[in-house]
């Protein structure tokens, strides 16, 4: 049985991709050998590009306004349980103030789909940090708008942006998502940014209710035809105020086997080590890294808003300040041999 896994290994790394049935033995192979050469391959493979460097991202959940109603999302619109909080474009500059200071070179400004922050709004916000801050990378994470939008926010001097595509299979996007939404413009969005020129991010949670060997198989599908600069997965965890309350949580190990996966089909991916993987396990981001992964983004959002962006429940690091977000990764990958670099932390081709 070993002997069968490392020759799946060797032969998706070979050829950069993968086969339903050797994505089967992959996600269900028990072999503890086997399951270990698939970690080490894929952190060999980031190694050989990233070296012990591991990029970070400051992420400032701006808004947890949103007019999607997701049926996994606690800021989902639905949710009257959500105490819904704005901050100010002032407050978001203070947050990357405090953010470079402490050695950022990125900052993520994400949140839900809220009106309120219009075209002319997320402008401006861009365009003050773009002046303020020039050597810093600006992500937007703000979900699905026009190519017109998209092109005004790149003007204005954003540079990445991260989208999930949830899944790329059809019946299974429909069962996360209300009819208004769908997949279709999702990636087409995905495609849009891309040839604005942005460095784009898809991605998707592992082990959302419905989620089967061939659904994943179409994700991986999906990046490989996009080939984004990043891909953004973790597990789906459960939140108690969605209509998935009940529903099971993805697990910690076919999230790390799926981030080795992924490093080795499009190894110069940026591939974080998601705070939801965090939440799963305490050393869950080390272990991320250590299938793989080359990036962490710790939050920079004020305090005294960080419980309200509840996607999931039991989010961690939602009373720490921002510098001890950003120490305890600092020890946590020097720990596992790695360390966290001053740097924009851009893809490297
Ligand atoms: N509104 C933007 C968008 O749609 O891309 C960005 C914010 S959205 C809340 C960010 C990501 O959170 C989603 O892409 C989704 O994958 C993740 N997320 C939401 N609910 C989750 C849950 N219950 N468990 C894990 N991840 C979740």
């Amino acid at each position: 049985m070993m002997q069968q896994i490392r020759d799946t290994v060797d032969s998706i790394a070979k050829k950069q991709d993968i086969s339903p049935d050797e994505l089967h033995l992959l996600l269900t192979a028990e072999d503890s050998g086997g399951l270990e050469y698939l970690r080490e391959k894929a952190r060999a493979c980031a190694d050989a590009i990233y070296g012990d460097r591991i990029f970070t991202r400051g992420l400032i959940e701006f808004t947890n306004y949103c007019r999607n109603d997701c049926l996994y999302c606690g800021i989902r619109k639905s949710n009257g349980n959500a105490q819904r909080y704005r901050l100010t474009s002032e407050e978001i500059l203070e947050c990357c103030r405090e953010g470079r200071e402490l050695g950022f070179r990125t900052f993520v400004l994400q949140g839900g789909e809220d009106p309120y922050f219009n075209d002319d709004r997320v402008c401006e916000i861009v365009s003050r940090i773009r002046a303020e801050f020039p050597d810093c990378a600006i992500t937007l994470s703000i979900g699905e708008k026009t190519r017109e939008s998209y092109q005004r926010y790149f003007d204005a001097g954003a540079d990445r942006y991260l989208l999930r595509h949830e899944t790329a299979d059809e019946n299974q996007y429909r069962k996360l998502h209300p009819r208004t939404m769908s997949l279709t413009r999702r990636k087409q969005c995905l495609y849009d940014l891309k040839e604005i020129g942005y460095q784009v991010g898809c991605g998707f949670m592992v082990g959302s209710p419905g989620q089967t060997t061939e659904t994943l198989y179409e994700d991986l599908q999906f990046i490989r035809q996009l080939q984004p600069h990043m891909v953004g997965i973790g597990p789906f965890i459960s939140q108690h105020d969605t209509p998935f309350a009940q529903e099971e949580s993805g697990t910690l190990d076919q999230t790390l086997r799926l981030l080795s996966i992924i490093r080795l089909i499009h190894p110069h991916v940026l591939l974080p080590a998601t705070t939801a993987l965090g939440t799963i396990h305490p050393l869950g981001r080390e272990m991320g890294i250590q299938a793989g992964g080359n990036v962490v983004m710790p939050n920079l959002s004020p305090v005294s808003v960080r419980k309200k962006y509840e996607l999931y429940d039991n989010k961690i690091c939602t009373g720490d300040e921002a510098a001890e977000c950003r120490h305890c990764l600092e020890g946590r990958m020097h720990r596992i041999g790695y360390r966290i670099v001053v740097d924009r932390g851009d893809y490297q081709p």
